[in-house]
């Protein structure tokens, strides 16, 4: 067994405003309902499962599918990278977020990281999973559970069930993170992610945007072009986790949220996030905007260039191009 069966890292969560969270409860109950477009598209005659699982064949909306699960293939480029899963329970319909949306999500994200990074210095971004011949590297995987199973045990949770998932199914080299997009309710918890306690250890690998959860989160918001102004709510969840992975926001910071460990606010602010001046920043407790709006610690003092000694520079990092 090697370490990374030992995961000493913290899981950290982004959920909802409160306001938006007492008023996704007010409008009847704390579990938004599934978004499947099931009940109006048409369904075809369904083919027969061998047929289709031997062409891999994207299914219609609302089909749960029978496409198998996909594997990392070899990468373009060398260095630690973050690999992207589009992670689909057994019971749930496949989607294809894998085609076209989640590509469009990558390009958002490193154009937003891009655009943030040059506002001090080099226009730095993650460094994504590439295709040999061209494209981002996104796996399909379908789950061997039922969405409801993940995180239903006595203290699991959904991130902890899909991460041991992935890691049985070989995605667990060091050198990659796992940002995946799951068709997982978590309710008013819009994201998680693994926060590395020893960030020399290198233990934050994975991180999820949970797809199905509260309406408000906006996880199906996704970006409307490949620019850093397009990006969505989605990719703001995606962001955040992501640094989370990064360790960013130590008990150090100066904006660090003593009532959020981990995040960047200022001081109790944040339960009003509309007066908090850190509600625009990307690891702020909890999601309030689409990624284009958000910024990247914007006077450089949390965990970009800080001054603050134990402040990871993001700038430096390994997981950067
Ligand atoms: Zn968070």
């Amino acid at each position: 067994v090697s370490r990374r069966g030992l995961v000493a890292a913290l899981t950290l969560l982004v959920a909802l405003p409160l306001a938006a969270t007492s008023g996704a409860r007010a409008s009847g109950g704390t579990r938004a309902p599934m978004v499947v477009a099931a009940s109006t598209a048409p369904r075809a005659a369904a083919p027969t499962r061998a047929a289709a699982a031997a062409r891999g064949r994207a299914p219609r909306a609302g089909e749960i599918g029978t496409r198998p699960s996909g594997a990392d293939e070899p990468d373009a480029t060398g260095g630690r990278q973050t690999h992207l899963v589009y992670f689909v329970p057994k019971d749930r319909p496949d989607e294809s977020l894998d085609s076209t949306t989640l590509p469009r999500s990558v390009d958002a994200m490193r154009a937003w990281f891009s655009r943030e990074f040059a506002r001090s210095g080099d226009a730095s971004t993650p460094r994504f999973d590439r295709l040999v011949g061209g494209g981002w590297d996104i796996t399909f995987v379908r789950g061997d559970e039922a969405a409801a199973w993940y995180g239903s045990m006595p203290g699991a949770n959904a991130l902890a069930d899909v991460r041991a998932e992935l890691q049985r199914k070989n995605f667990s080299s060091p050198a990659k993170r796992y940002l995946i997009f799951g068709a997982l309710d978590a309710g008013t918890t819009c994201g998680e992610g693994d926060y590395p306690l020893q960030p020399e250890e290198d233990t934050g690998h994975y991180a999820i945007v949970y797809l199905d959860s509260a309406d408000a989160c906006g996880a199906r918001a996704f970006a409307t072009s490949g620019s850093a102004s397009g990006g969505g709510k989605a990719e703001t969840i995606a962001a955040h986790e992501w640094l989370h992975t990064e360790g960013v926001a130590p008990l150090a910071a100066p904006h660090h949220c003593a009532t959020s460990p981990y995040h960047i606010c200022t001081g109790p602010l944040w339960l009003a996030p509309d007066l908090d001046p850190e509600s625009r920043e990307i690891v702020f407790p909890v999601i309030t905007g689409a990624l284009g709006g958000e910024e990247l610690d914007r006077d450089r003092d949390d965990y970009l260039d800080s001054p603050v000694p134990g402040a990871r520079n993001l700038r430096s990092s390994p997981w950067l191009e």
